[in-house]
């Protein structure tokens, strides 16, 4: 579903595009807004249009305010994984988008796949193959659990994984402008036709800043959602204890700490800390974690 100037745009079993308006009681009964992933119930009107009778329940939900649920505003319900692109080179790649990305997928619940996409730029143009080694500075991420999947949109390497992920799921794309995101969307979903742009600029964050989201169908199952503005999602209001759960190399650590709050910032006995400094931790991942951290605060 899209929601387009409060119509809202639905996908029929038929594949069908319905143009709907919703039903007052609905909004009143759910109590939330009908999010784009929803899954909802259409009735149609006897002037030939449709409306929204009902909202089924969502299974998961990606949110601006992670577990706070404190004025939750879900940005795209229903999903079942983020994935987080970056490049191996132009542009260098944004750790701590990366990172807050993984996060904000740990927060929801939701699974977070790594793609190093622009392989290609990592090796001389007579090779026929993918590379297969991780440069050692993605180490980090397999150590943590997630998969680190490489790709390269304009050698066709890695697109069959990465369309094995996509398959019937709901998936979140993000990460810095210029990785190939819309390269390898429509290297995957020929037809879907999302502008390639060049390198862009950075914009800033804000607590204002909107994330619109559109659902497009995946052909053989499943969606992709573009959502705009993601990657500079601040997170505010998380709970501290949380945020360092959603690092996921720092939850064994941290079940050591002396003491059951700690948020592993200059606490005594702090075994996460410790973990960071005989190199268990790697300190770039914990520093996006302080960086995390200071900015939940800030938000309370
Ligand atoms: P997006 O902003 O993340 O959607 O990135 P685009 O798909 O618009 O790509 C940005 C630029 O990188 C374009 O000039 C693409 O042609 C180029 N590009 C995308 N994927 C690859 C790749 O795998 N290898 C190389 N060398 N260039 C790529
Ligand atoms: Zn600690």
């Amino acid at each position: 579903m899209r929601i387009v100037a409060g119509t809202y745009h639905v996908e029929a079993e038929s594949e069908e595009v319905l143009e709907c308006s919703l039903r007052g009681r609905v909004k009143q009964k759910v109590g939330q807004q009908v999010s784009v992933g929803d899954l909802v119930q259409v009735e149609r009107l006897d002037d030939g249009g449709c409306r929204i009778a009902d909202l089924l329940p969502r299974h998961s939900a990606l949110s601006r305010h992670g577990v706070a649920r404190r004025r939750e505003q879900v940005i795209v319900a229903n999903v079942d994984q983020v994935v987080a692109v970056a490049a191996i080179a132009s542009p260098s790649p944004d750790f701590s988008m990366i990172d807050r990305l993984l996060a904000l997928a740990e927060l929801n619940e939701l699974d977070g796949l790594l793609v190093l996409n622009k392989a290609d730029l990592a090796v001389s143009a007579d090779t026929l193959d993918r590379p297969t080694d991780l440069p050692p500075e993605f180490e980090p991420y397999h150590g943590a659990g997630y998969d680190v999947l490489i790709t390269s949109a304009k050698r066709d390497w890695g697109l069959e994984e990465l369309r094995e992920r996509l398959t019937d799921r709901i998936t979140v794309f993000s990460g810095p402008s210029g990785v190939g995101k819309s390269s390898l969307l429509n290297s995957l979903m020929p037809g879907l036709d999302l502008r390639v742009g060049e390198v862009g600029r950075r914009k800033g964050r804000g607590r204002h800043t909107t994330v619109a989201a559109a659902l497009y169908p995946f052909r053989g199952g499943g969606y992709v959602a573009d959502t705009p503005g993601l990657q500079y999602l601040a997170l505010w209001e998380v709970d501290p204890r949380a945020l360092g759960h959603s690092f996921p190399e720092l939850r064994g650590p941290a079940d050591e700490c002396r003491f059951a709050d700690c948020v592993h910032r200059a606490e005594p006995g702090c075994a996460v800390r410790e973990a960071v400094d005989t190199g268990v931790i790697a300190p770039r991942r914990y520093e996006s974690y302080r960086d995390l951290l200071r900015e939940a605060e800030e938000g309370r």
